[in-house]
């Protein structure tokens, strides 16, 4: 078995091409190495079942592979929202190379979606069955819609040219190998707790995220490719709900940091609120979180120390 991860050099590619290696896959990681990083992916460099190219998914390429996990786009709102043209243009351009990529070779190919799908959600928590509530217009849409576009691509090219896919909405996961500057919430208040500087809520904290630790979602990932009953989509996520005030405190106690917390604008079209109903990963993947989000914030606050120790 031969898989391609795109976006393998990134936080949670570089640990799927980890766990797709250790059951045996011969493992292809293309990257453009926008957010991701090759330190993520030194330790396999040696494995003789392991490729790395660089490459920019909005251009095409051709590869012999029996199943593609697409995860090339930035994640971080900081990061998708520095280029928003090159982020709805790798959402949608990339989707469409790594489709016709995947129709060429037969290979079952897994799109990595996301809870933003369903924007600021009326709905809570959210089903798959929810159609969302996204701007289409704001700061984010690049991402949301560039997401929402990419399963539309997904569903078409499997109605249309009978393409094997599956389609996973993930939401917020954090981990080991995140960047320290990846912007998002946990990596960015984990370094600021380390480093004593103050926690940076914005808005007034009172909204909601529910944080999964890597490795389950990595296991989600692999048992949604590997079943043959369900297209998709299908949320995987934890669904231990925080308001991001709570997930402060909850980091200052684990670090154990004399941080305080300041308060900054929040930004625009930022969900108030997000849970994932994992009803269906349940029942069908026989799949849920295992790792508990104090003892996932630990094994994330372990990383960051040695990381900001190393530097
Ligand atoms: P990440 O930014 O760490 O990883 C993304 C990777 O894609 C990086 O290695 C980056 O260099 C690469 N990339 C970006 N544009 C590319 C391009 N044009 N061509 C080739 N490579 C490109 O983010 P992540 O958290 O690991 O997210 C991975 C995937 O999972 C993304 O598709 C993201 O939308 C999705 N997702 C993540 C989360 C989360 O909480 N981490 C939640 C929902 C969805
Ligand atoms: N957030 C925050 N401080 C930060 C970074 C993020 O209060 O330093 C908030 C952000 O406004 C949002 C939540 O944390 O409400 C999650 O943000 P993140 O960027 O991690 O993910 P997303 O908004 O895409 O779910």
């Amino acid at each position: 078995m031969r898989a391609l991860v795109t976006g393998g050099a990134g936080f949670i590619g570089s640990h799927l091409c980890s766990f797709l290696l250790n059951k045996g896959y011969e493992v292809i990681c293309l990257d453009n190495f926008f957010t991701g990083r090759r330190e993520n992916i030194k330790h396999l460099t040696n494995n003789f079942n392991f490729e790395l190219i660089r490459h920019d998914i909005v251009e095409p390429i051709l590869l012999e592979v029996d199943q593609i996990y697409h995860l090339a786009c930035p994640a971080s709102p900081v990061h998708y929202q520095y280029n928003p043209v090159k982020t709805i243009k790798t959402s949608v351009m990339g989707t469409i190379n790594v489709l016709g990529l995947a129709k060429r070779v037969k290979a079952r190919i897994l799109l990595a979606s996301t809870s933003e799908v369903y924007g600021d959600p009326t709905i809570h928590p959210q089903k798959e069955s929810y159609w969302g509530n996204v701007n289409p217009i704001g700061v984010r849409s690049c991402y949301d819609e560039g997401k929402r576009v990419a399963e539309t691509l997904m569903m078409d090219y499997h109605r249309q040219n009978k393409v094997d896919i599956r389609i996973v909405r993930i939401f917020n996961t954090y981990g080991p190998n995140m960047l320290k500057n990846d912007g998002r919430v946990v990596s960015n208040f984990i370094v600021q707790a380390l480093q004593g500087e103050p926690i940076t809520i914005y808005g007034k904290g009172l909204q909601t995220r529910s944080f999964c630790y890597v490795d389950d979602l990595v296991n989600g990932l692999y048992a949604m490719m590997n079943q043959d009953n369900y297209i998709g989509p299908i949320n995987l996520g934890n669904p231990e709900e925080y308001t991001i005030i709570d997930l402060a405190k909850m980091i200052i106690d684990i670090t154990g940091s004399s941080s305080t917390l300041q308060y900054k604008p929040l930004p625009p079209d930022d969900p108030t609120q997000r849970q994932p109903d994992i009803t269906l990963a349940k029942n069908i993947l026989k799949w849920e979180p295992k790792v508990n989000v104090k003892d996932g914030l630990s094994r994330a606050v372990k990383y960051f120390r040695e990381l900001l120790n190393e530097e």
